[in-house]
């Protein structure tokens, strides 16, 4: 996939979509710069890569926090000389219907999976174009971004708002031969949707095959996006959704 020595970034490393896409693109030859708030967790994801003969550096930083991101992007020149893309992939959730959300709950959420991407762009684009190198960034939407549910005002603006940039970045990132694209995925079965079964199964319901997908399905299209294969996709957010969209 000529993903062979290309340094890359993966935020949300520790954990579901991240996790597998930093396995995967490892896999393919990238060298990986495990990122989580959770620093334990971006460890084992790198310890991982690791063990099965990859290459990888862990850092701990919360992409809600500018300056920590801006350090991400310098650590990962500083450790392997050069960025070639970042995975704007971490992101949370904090349901709350509008009547009860508050200032508080709105900024949680859009902080992290708003602005945490934006922090990813701007940072990674400018070292990029710094270091001249042609890139790659993958950000991380959802079909939330398109559609609604109770609770989810704060994620809907925030995913929505991660579709408008990946445009956007991609129009004034052209010239400098970076690419930007995105995911929309559907339910996946990972931590974020928590621990209620019937909840869970009333989104796995939602797909055309009546099931939550897997990290590893949303990790091979990302991976994908890296990829020279996907050098024609340019400004686009891929939904991974089993059919959720058009249903
Ligand atoms: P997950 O909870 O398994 O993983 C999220 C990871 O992000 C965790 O390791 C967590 O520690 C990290 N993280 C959270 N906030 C962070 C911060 N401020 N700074 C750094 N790291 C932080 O969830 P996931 O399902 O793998 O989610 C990954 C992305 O996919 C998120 O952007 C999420 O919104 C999006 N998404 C998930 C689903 C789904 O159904 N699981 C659907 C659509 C979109």
């Amino acid at each position: 996939m000529g993903l062979n020595g290309q340094v890359l970034i993966v935020t949300g490393s520790g954990s579901g979509i991240g996790k597998e896409t930093a396995l995967q693109l490892a896999n393919q030859g990238a060298i990986i710069v495990s990122a989580d708030y959770d620093e334990d967790a971006a460890k084992e994801t790198a310890d991982a890569i690791i063990g099965h003969g990859g290459q990888a550096t862990v850092v701990k930083a919360d992409v809600s926090k500018p300056e920590q991101v801006e350090q991400m992007v310098n650590a990962a020149v500083e450790a392997f000389g050069t960025l070639n893309g970042i995975f704007n992939n971490a992101g949370i959730g904090n349901v709350k219907p509008l009547l009860e959300h508050d200032v508080e709950t709105y900024h949680s959420v859009i902080d992290v999976n708003q602005h945490g991407v934006f922090y990813g762009i701007s940072f990674a684009a400018k070292k990029m174009v710094e270091l001249g190198v042609k890139g790659t960034i993958v950000n991380t939407a959802s079909i939330y971004a398109y559609m609604v549910a109770i609770g989810s005002i704060n994620y809907h603006a925030a995913k929505a708002a991660v579709v408008a940039m990946t445009k956007s970045a991609a129009l004034e990132l052209a010239p400098h031969n970076i690419r930007v694209v995105g995911i929309a995925p559907g339910f996946i079965d990972t931590p974020i949707l928590g621990d209620d079964k019937a909840m869970k199964e009333k989104l796995a319901n939602q797909h055309m095959r009546r099931k939550l997908i897997q990290p590893e399905k949303v990790a091979s299209v990302a991976t994908f996006l890296f990829s020279n294969e996907a050098d024609a996709i340019n400004g686009s957010v891929i939904p991974v959704d089993d059919g959720f969209l058009s249903f």
